[in-house]
């Protein structure tokens, strides 16, 4: 799951790490009160942001009115925000790149730095990175590395406490990427988190009750297979997401989606799922292989009922349910004559044989 710029930094900012001060704001909110020269930043989850103009150095309310209004309405790569973030601008003296990222190859947890970081960093050859592993570091000795590669003798105290909390947050929040990009060197001489991309691993979900991020709900997990397929997919978790696409490809149909429905899906999550859905021409079922963890089952029921009230056109549904609050799940179908299955096979069969 990748979070947004603001909730990664709101998590970097309770840590203790330098990040600047910023508001979040909706649509229809009123002006904020900044200061100036502020950033509007759309809040997206995808990078890039920069060259495709979803960020904007404003100077004063009517610029930062101005730009409000075209970012909200800014595509960017398919995404247009729901939120986007005030800065208080800072004054860039140079821009640097730090991340942390899991070789899976070493089984290690490694530190990447670059002294070009910014909106080109792409244009830096990968094995231009300074490459630390952080398996069992000596954060002093890191840091100084750190400092005379970037050339900031008098900043290795600070990066060494910086590079000890992003190890913290990231192993503490089961992340899988934490990127700096750019880590602002002020004209001031401060070094502060410009931008923060965090990605964290769904499989630990069950870990983290807590976690309630907006990508949860963007849907970020909706994939079309086939456009003219005949089965459609709801599934939790990417794995058993894929092994239901599997399956259903197995015996000899034609599946038009992936969904992972994630581990914090809620009614209306699950609702916005089934809505999609109905926009395929040819779909004649919808399979839904549930298996609850942190997703509870009567959630799931509800908002499977509320398609059925809701959706007209809704095709024939196939569900295999299992896990929390299963109980709850089965009386509430049963209470509207909705059938279960006990196994995706028996799903399946039933729509082998009632499609043909
Ligand atoms: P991305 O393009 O999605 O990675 O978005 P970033 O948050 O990294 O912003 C892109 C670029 O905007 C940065 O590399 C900076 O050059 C510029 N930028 C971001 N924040 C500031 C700021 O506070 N002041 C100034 N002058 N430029 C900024
Ligand atoms: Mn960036």
């Amino acid at each position: 799951m990748k979070l947004l710029e603001y909730e990664a930094k709101e998590i970097l900012r309770r840590a203790g790490l330098p990040v600047p001060q910023a508001v979040v704001l909706r649509p229809g909110d009123a002006l904020p009160t900044v200061e100036f020269p502020a950033v509007v930043k759309s809040q997206v989850p995808i990078g890039g942001r920069g060259k495709a103009g979803g960020v904007a150095v404003v100077q004063n309310e009517a610029e930062l009115a101005q730009h409000i209004d075209r970012i909200f309405a800014l595509e960017i790569k398919g995404f247009t925000p729901h939120s986007l973030m005030i800065e208080q601008a800072l004054e860039i003296d140079r821009e640097l790149y730090l991340s942390i990222v899991i070789d899976t190859e070493a089984a290690e947890i490694v530190l990447m730095a670059h002294e070009n970081g910014g909106v080109d960093v792409e244009d830096n050859n990968q094995s231009d990175f300074m490459r630390i592993s952080l398996s069992d570091p000596h954060y002093d000795s890191v840091a100084l590395q750190l400092s005379e590669y970037f050339d900031l003798p008098d900043q290795a105290f600070l990066l060494a406490e910086m590079v000890q909390t992003l190890k913290q947050v990231f192993v503490n929040n089961d992340a899988t990427l934490l990127e700096i990009n750019p880590l602002i060197y002020t004209k001031s001489k401060q070094l502060q988190v410009g931008d923060c991309k965090m990605e964290l691993d769904d499989a630990a979900l069950f870990r983290h009750p807590d976690w309630e991020f907006e990508a949860d709900k963007v849907e970020t997990n909706f994939v079309t297979l086939n456009q003219d397929g005949i089965v459609a997919t709801v599934a939790n978790g990417a794995g058993l997401a894929m092994s239901t696409v599997d399956a259903v490809a197995a015996v000899g149909l034609k599946p038009a989606n992936f969904l992972d429905i994630g581990g914090g899906a809620n009614e209306a999550s699950v609702l916005a799922a089934f809505k999609r859905i109905v926009e395929y021409k040819n779909v004649d079922a919808i399979v839904i292989n549930i298996f609850a963890g942190i997703t509870r089952c009567d959630e799931v029921a509800k908002a499977i009922i509320s398609a059925k009230n809701n959706l007209p056109n809704l095709p024939q549904l196939y569900i295999r349910l299992e896990g929390t609050n299963f109980e709850i799940a089965e009386t509430l179908l049963q209470a509207e004559s909705i059938r279960l299955f006990s196994s995706l096979e028996t799903a399946l069969v039933a729509v082998k044989k009632e499609l043909s």
